[in-house]
């Protein structure tokens, strides 16, 4: 049966970021049950998830309160929309929930049904606001090379995936700066030296273009699909300084670091500095049902709201209600069982602790980065030096590969391998899953003779 399904599954549909014939050939696993931190193919194979589903499964998988408010509100208004001069109590009640979370300088959000919507929205919400404040030549958006912020044209454009551009996912009025990547590209340079030279980078690049034509800079405080990249603590404080000086908007995208991953509330926080807007989607509801939005400081939000009039946007299921209703049940749980505390205070800790432990000294790992409950090991040919592997990503997909063999799921990044558990994840969990990653790590360095 397992058959059948990867039969019908290679005639009729496209997989994301996959050689298609390869994944044919080889025939996806059939998952067909998830709990707590565990899934289950057809097979009957276990697999802990070391990666929230794809950073997104916060509360892990099988929540009945999640699927009680996903069922009344089925029940009593499936949908309705936002058009009409109209709401309803389900998105009432979550933006209420979600501002009470949030610093006071927030106060307005826009509802999407994903993180790629949340920032094409982004870039229209900023491009108007310039407009209403009356400097409409400010439309250029500045990424991050290797950045992801999704897979429709504008957030591919956003992104610095040179891949997904080269497949026609380019546009006008955006431009890149470098990651922050000390282990890579640091050099002779100090990280705090390195993460200054990368914020300078920003302040190049304005000039270049004209502080009058800049709109905003767009970054994930960490950055994840493009290799879980935690820059230096100069950093984001040097990026904030050089965005107010030139009246440069500082867009944050929260889709995979907001609501706790990092053990604080949202990823900007641990790094102490103030966006002026949030890009947020996955955790915002555990992953159970598609959400995402755009949430705007106050500054922003009144400039529309007062001087902006009809904002032409909508989308049919923005702040859909059983959506609503889910993210708004996930809030609370998040909340009332002091999840994310515990991720800050003794989760989050305990792998970091772990992790050092357990692979400080590997003769595969050459750097570990990651805060709460997220991860990163970086394989290198030689630590003191830095040097990476020619052919990393193979490397880090191969250790991957034997992950899912032994009934772990991390994932692999160029020449990384990424660990983003449930917040829920208790001390158990996250043994076995040290466990299965150091066996997985071990066995790829042993095939490469280390
Ligand atoms: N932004 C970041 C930082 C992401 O990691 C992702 C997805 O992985 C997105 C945006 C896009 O979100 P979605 O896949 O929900 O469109």
């Amino acid at each position: 049966e397992t058959r059948d399904y990867q039969a019908s599954d290679a005639a009729h549909h496209i997989h994301a970021f996959l050689d298609q014939k390869a994944l044919n050939a080889e025939g996806p696993r059939v998952m067909v049950r998830g709990e707590g931190l565990y899934l289950w193919d057809n097979d009957g194979k276990r697999y802990l998830d070391g990666m929230s589903g794809l950073w997104c499964t916060n509360l892990g998988y099988g929540r009945q309160d999640l699927n009680a408010a996903a069922a009344r509100q089925l029940e009593q208004l499936p949908y309705y929309n936002m058009f009409f001069h109209t709401t309803h109590p389900a998105v009432v009640e979550l933006s209420e929930q979600l501002f009470e979370l949030l610093p006071d300088h927030y106060s307005h959000a826009l509802y999407t049904n994903s993180g790629s919507e949340a920032n094409e929205v982004l870039i229209r919400t900023v491009r108007r606001y310039w407009q209403v404040v009356g400097k409409p030549g400010k439309r250029i958006m500045i990424g991050r090379w290797n950045g992801y912020h999704g897979s429709t044209l504008g957030s591919t454009a956003l992104g610095g995936m040179q891949f997904m551009h080269e497949m026609g996912g380019m546009l006008p009025d955006f431009a890149h700066i470098d990651e922050p990547y000390w282990f890579a590209h640091g050099g002779e340079l100090t990280p705090a030296e390195f993460g200054r030279r990368c914020a300078l980078q920003l302040e190049e690049k304005i000039l270049e273009l004209g502080a009058e034509n800049v709109a905003a800079f767009v970054a994930e405080p960490f950055q994840g699909a493009g290799g879980m990249i935690f820059p230096p603590e100069s950093y984001w404080p040097e990026i904030q300084r050089i965005c107010r000086q030139y009246d440069v908007l500082l867009c944050a995208d929260e889709v995979i670091g907001g609501f706790g991953r990092t053990g604080e509330w949202f990823a900007h926080q641990h790094f102490g500095f103030q966006p002026d807007t949030l890009s947020i989607a996955k955790g915002l509801t555990s992953g159970y049902i598609p959400m995402g939005g755009l949430v705007l400081s106050k500054r922003i939000a009144e400039a529309l709201v007062e001087q902006g009039g009809v904002f032409a946007h909508g989308l049919t299921y923005a702040g859909h209600p059983v959506a609503a209703a889910v993210a708004a049940a996930n809030l609370r749980a998040l909340r009332d069982e002091g999840i994310v505390e515990r991720v800050k205070d003794e989760t989050g800790p305990y792998l970091q602790r772990c992790l050092r432990e357990l692979f400080g000294d590997h003769p595969l790992v050459g750097d570990i980065q990651g805060t709460g409950l997220v991860a990163a090991l970086q394989f290198a040919e030689d630590k003191a030096t830095r040097k990476r592997f020619d052919n990393e990503s193979d490397i880090a997909w191969r250790c991957r590969t034997i992950g899912f063999e032994e009934g772990v799921i991390i994932r692999s990044t160029l020449g990384r391998v990424i660990m983003a558990p449930a917040l829920v994840a208790g001390r158990t969990e996250l043994d076995e899953l040290l466990e299965k990653t150091k066996l997985a790590v071990d066995r790829t360095a042993q095939e490469l003779g280390r």
